[in-house]
C-alpha cells in the first residue's frame, strides 16, 4: 500500500468519525452495508426498516424513528420525511434544499423518464407506484418545490415534472 493510500484512508476514517447522522431510505445491503464505518453516527429511519436492518447491518438498530410528514432539522437544514412503503416496508423519500432524494423508489433512464425499480427488486411492486402517485400528491398539495430528482441507483434530473409525467401516466392507466 502506498504512502498516499494509507493518507487516504486515514482522512476517510477521520471523517467517517465526524458523521453524526444517517437517513436510511431503506436498509438493502447496497445502502447500510457502510454503516460499520460510522460508528458515531445516529441511525434515523422509519421502523418499519428494521427487519431489513437486521438482516444487511449486523447489530445495528435504528436510533431514532422516524414517521411520515415528520420535517428534522439540521442546524439551518429542514429534511422533510415521506413514507413510500412498497421498494421495502419501511422505505422512505427525503426532501431536502429542493432535492428529492429517492432512494431505491425509482429510477430515471436515460432520456429523464422516471421509472419504479425493476419488479423483481422490490418487496410490493404495486406499493411502489402508489407511493410514487401519493407522493408527487402530496408535493403538490403541500406546495413544495423540487429542484432536483435523486434516485439511488441513476442520475438525476432538475425538476419535479418527471415525477409529474410519471403519476399523471399511472392515474390515466387507471382511468381506462
Ligand atoms: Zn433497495
Amino acid at each position: 500500500m502506498t504512502k498516499r493510500s494509507l493518507l487516504l484512508i486515514a482522512w476517510l476514517c477521520l471523517a467517517c468519525a465526524d458523521v453524526t447522522h444517517v437517513l436510511l431510505t431503506h436498509a438493502h445491503r447496497d445502502h447500510v452495508g457502510g454503516l460499520g464505518f460510522l460508528p458515531n453516527a445516529k441511525v434515523l429511519g422509519l421502523a418499519e426498516e428494521q427487519p431489513n436492518l437486521d438482516e444487511h447491518a449486523n447489530g445495528r438498530r435504528i436510533d431514532q424513528a422516524i414517521v411520515d410528514g415528520e420535517v428534522l432539522t439540521f442546524g439551518e437544514h429542514e429534511v422533510r420525511v415521506f413514507s413510500m412503503p412498497g421498494h421495502t416496508p419501511g422505505s422512505a423519500a427525503f426532501l431536502v434544499g429542493g432535492a428529492l432524494v429517492l432512494g431505491d423508489n425509482a429510477l430515471l433512464t436515460g432520456d429523464g423518464t422516471l421509472a419504479p425499480v425493476p419488479e423483481r427488486n422490490s418487496e410490493d411492486p404495486a406499493g411502489v407506484v402508489t407511493s410514487l402517485v401519493r407522493l408527487e400528491d402530496r408535493l403538490v398539495s403541500d406546495d413544495l418545490e423540487v429542484r432536483w430528482i435523486v434516485p439511488a441507483h441513476s442520475g438525476g434530473v432538475e425538476g419535479r415534472k418527471a415525477l409529474t409525467d410519471y403519476a399523471e401516466h399511472q392515474r390515466a392507466a387507471r382511468l381506462r
